[in-house]
């Protein structure tokens, strides 16, 4: 019986590990043409989703490689007023550390025997038992996992749904090795999570373990095609640098200047989601986990999803090794439920950020007593 994963993020390579420490082969096929083909982005908060990298024998390395100073957090409003400060102890549990997703995706690749990813394999549609490549190869499975994300083809075998925009526009910018290039604004933004929250705008900048701040821009309620009219000229990187300036009025100096120090990565990120409590009729020989599954507003629930997806599903068929649809009823009964709880509160997150006065809602937030 053949297991075949079409992705290898986290949630394809959770479930091949799981499957390979409960002596379960499978294949994973990948489009990208080697593990460092592309950058893997910055850091991610993994908190539910340790259980899965417990699952998998991983955890003491995953604590080796998580950094607990990213769980520090600053919270301002635009004009500058610091409305919330929260410092790790040393000493604290790594209940949510921040990890960097390629030292994640490493560790988890290092831990498949070497024949298990297939680089270079651009799944494009299944039948009869077949896989079928852009390449023109195929290859036979059993049981087809669509684990490739937001933009998933597997997808399409189970359900019409699509993502859509959900009115968040994110603009990405980063300042690199900032304690060099510019430790004032290295000692403001912390070791962790900086926030700034103003009426239909936001900035995010986060320590990432290189050395470099990546800052995310966020233009709530804005449409679709929003990039085209923004007159943000991604292809000038000096003069959208300025032009996002301008998109800040009355935003301290000190949040500007993070934007004029950033280097000549400028990249526009629509942000869409799936429907919240998306399921499908259950179908021998294919199912989904992570974003392909339930993509959500990144606020931190997705990667941890992902890997949880990828865990449950491999515990599942470990228990059921002679009957796959059996194991895959049980994994996507109790997957619709968790995610679709935690579409939910991603939702409910969204909302408050998108909202006006989203920086003492945000507060109120994490500081429900007002403590
Ligand atoms: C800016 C940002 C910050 C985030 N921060 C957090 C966070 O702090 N915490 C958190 O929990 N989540 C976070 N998320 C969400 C998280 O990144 C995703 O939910 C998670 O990566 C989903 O994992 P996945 O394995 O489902 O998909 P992916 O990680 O997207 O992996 C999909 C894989 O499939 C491959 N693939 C795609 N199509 C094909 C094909 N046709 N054939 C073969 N291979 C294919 C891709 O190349 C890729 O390797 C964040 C997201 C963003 C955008």
């Amino acid at each position: 019986m053949t297991i075949a994963i079409v992705g290898a993020g986290l949630g394809g390579l959770a479930l091949a590990r799981v499957l390979h420490v409960n002596g379960v082969d499978s294949v994973v096929y990948e489009r990208e043409s080697s593990r460092g083909a592309r950058g893997q982005g910055g850091m991610l908060d993994i908190h539910s989703g340790q259980r899965a990298l417990r699952e998998a024998g991983l955890i003491d390395q995953f604590h080796a490689i998580a950094r607990g100073a990213g769980q520090d957090m600053r919270l301002l409003e635009p004009d500058g007023t610091l409305l919330l400060q929260e410092d790790t102890p040393d000493d604290a549990p790594l209940d949510r550390p921040e990890v960097d997703r390629a030292d994640l995706r490493n560790l988890l690749l290092d831990s498949l025997p070497d024949d298990v990813v297939r680089w270079g394999h651009a799944f494009t549609s299944a039948d009869n038992g077949l896989l079928h490549f852009a390449d023109g190869s195929s290859a036979t499975y059993d049981l087809l996992v669509g684990a490739d994300g937001a933009q998933s083809r597997v997808r399409t075998l189970l359900t019409d749904a699509r993502p859509a925009h959900i009115g968040q526009n994110v603009v990405e910018l980063g300042i690199p090795d900032i304690d060099r290039t510019h430790p004032d604004l290295a000692t403001m933004v912390g070791r962790g999570n900086y926030w700034v929250l103003g009426d239909g705008l936001s900035l995010a900048a986060q320590r990432n373990g290189d050395g470099r701040v990546r800052i995310g821009l966020s233009f709530y309620n804005t449409a679709e095609d929003w990039f085209a009219t923004s007159g943000i000229p991604f292809d000038d990187p000096a003069a959208a640098r300025a032009r996002l300036i301008d998109l800040l009025p009355g935003w301290d100096s000190r949040f500007t200047a993070l934007i004029e120090a950033c280097d000549d990565t400028v990249v526009p990120r629509p942000i869409t989601t799936l429907p919240v409590g998306l399921t499908w009729p259950s179908t021998p020989g294919v199912t989904l986990l992570g974003d392909a599954a339930h993509l959500m507003p990144p606020v931190g629930e997705g990667a941890n999803m992902a890997l949880l997806d990828g865990a449950l599903l491999g515990l599942a068929l470990a228990a059921h090794p002679d009957d796959f649809p059996a194991a895959v009823q049980e994994y996507e009964r109790e997957m619709f439920e968790r995610t679709s709880a935690a579409a939910r509160m991603s939702a409910e997150i969204q909302e408050l950020l998108t909202s006006p006065d989203a920086a003492r809602k945000m507060l109120a937030f994490f500081q429900p007593d007002g403590v």
